[in-house]
C-alpha cells in the first residue's frame, strides 16, 4: 500500500516534468490501484510450486512456473484482465466492447492470449494488429493479468532463490526477460527487474543478460547528456540492451513500474542505435 502511495506520488510528479508521458503515466496510475485491490482477493496463488524442486531448478536454470507445460485456472485473470480493460474502453470504447465481446463468445480464448505474451513467436492465434495504441495496451494488460499471482510465488520464494544464486539473466520466478533494471543503494550492484512478475534479482554488471556475453571490449552503455539517473546498458554482441535506473543521488527508491514507462525515450534511442 505504502509501495502503491509512493508510485502514484512519483508519477504525479514525472507527469509534470515530462508532459508528453501524462497519458501512459494516467493508465499506469489506474493500472496499479486495480493491481492493490487484486493482490488482495486470494493469499493462494493460482501456481503450484513443488518446495523440494527448487535447489535442482535454480542450479539448472529453471524458471519455477513454466506457463506452458502447467495448467492453471485462469479465471482469476481472465476476470482481471476484464476490469483492465475498463482502462482501455475509457479510450478506444469500440475495441474494447467488441474484445470482450469476442472473449465472452468464445471468439478468444483468454488463455491463448496469455500464453502468446510468453512467446510471441509462436503461432498462437493472437489479434495481430502492430503500431495500434489500443493493442498495445491489451498486450500491456495481459501480462499485468497474471502479476498479482505471481507476485505472490516471487513474495514466497524470492530470498530462498536469492540465497540459492540465480546467475541467469531472464526471471528466475517467471522465466521472462528483463527491460529494465536499477542500481541499488544499498549495495551499489545492478539489479534486473521482471515486469512480469515484479521480481528483482542481482545480476553482473560486466555481463550481457541475454546472450552472456562477458567481453568487456564489447559492452557498452549511453546516457542522455544531463540526465545521470538513467542509462542504458548494450551489448555489441547480441544488439541487446536494457535500462538502468540509478537513484543513488537522489532521495527516491525507484519504482520501476514507472520507471520503465517514463523512460520510454531511451527505448526508442536504443532502437535508433540499432539496438533491440
Ligand atoms: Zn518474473
Ligand atoms: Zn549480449
Amino acid at each position: 500500500m505504502a509501495n502503491m502511495l509512493g508510485a502514484l506520488k512519483t508519477i504525479e510528479q514525472y507527469k509534470s516534468d515530462s508532459p508528453h508521458y501524462s497519458e501512459l503515466l494516467d493508465i499506469l496510475a489506474e493500472l496499479l490501484i486495480l493491481r492493490e485491490e487484486y493482490r488482495k482477493t486470494a493469499d493462494k496463488t493460482i501456481f503450484q510450486v513443488d518446495d523440494h524442486l527448487i535447489p535442482q531448478k535454480v542450479a539448472g536454470g529453471l524458471p519455477l512456473i513454466d506457463f506452458f507445460s502447467g495448467k492453471f485456472d485462469v479465471s482469476v485473470p481472465q476476470n482481471y484482465f476484464l476490469r483492465l480493460l475498463d482502462i482501455a474502453e475509457k479510450r478506444s470504447p469500440e475495441k474494447a466492447q467488441e474484445m470482450v465481446a469476442q472473449l465472452h463468445d468464445g471468439v478468444l480464448d483468454f488463455e491463448k492470449m496469455v500464453r502468446h505474451t510468453f512467446d510471441p513467436l509462436s503461432e498462437e492465434e493472437f489479434p495481430d494488429e502492430k503500431d495500434d495504441d489500443f493493442f498495445d495496451l491489451v498486450e500491456l494488460f495481459l501480462e499485468e493479468s497474471l502479476r498479482p499471482e505471481l507476485e505472490k510465488v516471487a513474495h514466497q520464494y524470492g530470498d530462498r532463490i536469492s540465497k540459492l544464486g540465480w546467475n541467469e539473466g531472464y526471471c528466475p520466478i517467471c522465466g521472462k526477460e528483463p527491460k529494465i533494471g536499477e542500481i541499488k543503494a544499498s549495495d551499489g550492484r545492478r539489479y534486473l527487474f521482471c515486469n512480469q512478475c515484479g521480481f528483482e534479482w542481482h545480476y553482473r554488471r560486466v555481463k550481457c543478460p541475454f546472450c552472456g556475453n562477458e567481453e568487456q571490449q564489447a559492452l557498452a552503455y549511453f546516457t542522455i547528456e544531463g540526465d545521470e539517473r538513467y542509462r542504458v546498458d548494450v551489448c555489441n554482441v547480441c544488439k541487446r540492451y536494457i535500462k538502468i535506473v540509478d537513484l543513488r543521488d537522489t532521495e527516491q527508491e525507484a519504482n520501476l513500474d514507472v520507471e520503465d514507462i517514463a523512460t520510454l525515450h531511451l527505448d526508442m534511442l536504443a532502437y535508433e542505435e540499432g539496438y533491440s
